[in-house]
């Protein structure tokens, strides 16, 4: 078969390799001129590693993505320190990143509220029933079983922080999916993961996959005679296509699909995400934290600060201290159209907060990465939403972020999801 995949993403190289393995004539088209998609990273001169454009690691539970890198052999490139995450509680910033750690979390205080908070931690770790909990709202379960004050401090700024207006729409089973699948170890590819994508389509332009960078892809039509006919500047026929962009774009590329598979993709919502990524000539946490939750509703002008040099040396970066500092947000927000000083303007004063004697003559360089699709909202019953890899126009697939599920999305679902297509191609 000629097959076609729309994305050099983590889900389109996944797919990719296991079609090509499995003996088909391959070709990703890629509309960037890098490969590694949302996970793709970028490097100054003087860094031996590059630096991811939005913060990213792995968790110890990323089965899909070690299985991946077990079969490419490369294993001794995937390394997991423990970082150091802390939660804001009145001004102050305390480790939350072990069970003892939140049982000496002020924030709960000592009574009721602290065991509360760990018997509904427990049994969402040890229950498999997101069935029953995606029919119903995060913030109505959590208010239900955590109590009000738990909800209110722990789960509600997460929720606000990620979903914004939609906080109270997302559903339980995405925040039964986080509790369960997540660990305190964090991991990540030596050198970064840019360079694991390298090596990636390395390999698969080894394996005789052509990768066409810079080249993006403007429709895709069901032709008599012909298969599904990709036009990218030039018309292209294929037997089969598989894309792996945003439901929006899939939607806008392939208008003859029927209308209520259409319906489905453009019902699906999702947040956007501006990131700032600062190099600094001095640590900014001396304490060594990477990630600081923030609560936006105390005025903190973004939700995550992420020192990334205090969860890899700064001597891969020949000495600077990088630090992110993002948000998720609406398309249309304001942040996406300021300037990047404007958004330095408004973010920089926070950092004191980080360490008093920071001051603005430590910022070596700034660079601000926004996209429209960085977290899928699932919400109720979002099982019974999903659009089928298998689309209704014969031989074309899609696989997304939107469709991973009930776990929140990551790498290693988009490998996942890669793969599941893959094999649907294959059948
Ligand atoms: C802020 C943020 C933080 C994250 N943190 C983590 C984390 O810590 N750990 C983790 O594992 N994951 C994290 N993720 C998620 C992770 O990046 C994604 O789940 C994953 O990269 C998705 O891979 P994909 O292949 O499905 O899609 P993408 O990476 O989006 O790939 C799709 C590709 O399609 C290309 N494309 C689009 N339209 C066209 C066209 N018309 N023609 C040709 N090409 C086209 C795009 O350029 C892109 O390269 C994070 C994401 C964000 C935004």
């Amino acid at each position: 078969m000629k097959i076609a995949i729309i994305g050099a993403g983590f889900g389109g190289m996944a797919a990719a390799w296991d079609l090509k393995k499995a003996g088909h004539e391959v070709t990703i088209f890629e509309s960037a001129d890098y490969v590694g998609g949302l996970a793709s990273g970028f490097k100054e001169p003087h860094w031996d590693w590059s630096v991811e454009k939005f913060y990213h690691h792995w968790f110890q539970t990323d089965k899909s993505m070690f299985d991946l890198i077990h079969e490419l052999g490369w294993e001794d490139h995937v390394l997991f320190p423990r970082p150091l995450t802390v939660m804001y509680h009145k001004g102050k910033f305390y480790p939350f990143d072990s069970i003892l750690k939140a049982l000496l979390f002020p924030g709960l205080g000592f009574g009721l509220d602290k065991i509360r908070f760990g018997f509904v931690g427990l049994f969402l770790r040890l229950t498999n029933n997101w069935k029953a909990l995606e029919k119903t709202t995060a913030d109505s379960w959590m208010m239900k079983w955590a109590g009000k004050n738990v909800y209110e401090k722990m789960w509600k700024p997460l929720l606000i922080g990620k979903f914004g207006p939609y906080y109270q729409d997302v559903n339980m089973a995405w925040m039964w999916a986080r509790i369960k699948a997540r660990t305190t170890r964090l991991g990540t590819f030596q050198g970064g993961f840019q360079r694991f994508a390298d090596m990636f389509a390395e390999k698969l332009r080894e394996s005789g996959v052509e990768i066409r960078l810079k080249v993006q892809v403007k429709s895709i039509k069901r032709e008599p005679n012909k298969g599904l006919v990709i036009d990218a500047g030039e018309k292209e026929a294929f037997d089969k296509v598989l894309v792996t962009t945003s439901p929006n774009l899939m939607a806008k590329l392939c208008p003859d699909l029927p209308e209520n598979y259409l319906s489905g993709l453009l019902g699906l919502k999702s947040m956007g995400a501006v990131v700032m990524v600062l190099s600094l000539k001095q640590q900014l946490s001396e304490q060594g934290y990477y990630w600081f939750s923030l609560p936006k509703e105390e005025g903190y002008p973004f939700l995550a600060l992420v020192e990334h040099t205090n969860f890899l040396s700064s001597d891969h970066f020949g000495g600077d201290h990088i630090v992110y500092a993002g948000d998720y947000l609406e398309a249309g927000h304001e942040y996406f159209s300021m300037s990047n000083d404007e958004l330095l303007e408004r973010f920089l004063p926070t950092f004191k907060k980080f360490n008093p004697k920071f001051n603005k003559d430590w910022v070596k360089k700034v660079w601000v990465f926004r996209t429209n699709y960085a977290q899928p909202i699932p919400l109720v019953n979002h099982s019974k939403n999903i659009p089928p890899i298998e689309t209704p126009m014969e031989g074309l697939y899609f696989a997304s972020m939107s469709q991973v599920y009930p776990w929140d999305r990551g790498t290693n679902y988009a490998v996942e999801i890669g793969r599941r297509a893959a094999r649907l191609i294959l059948q």
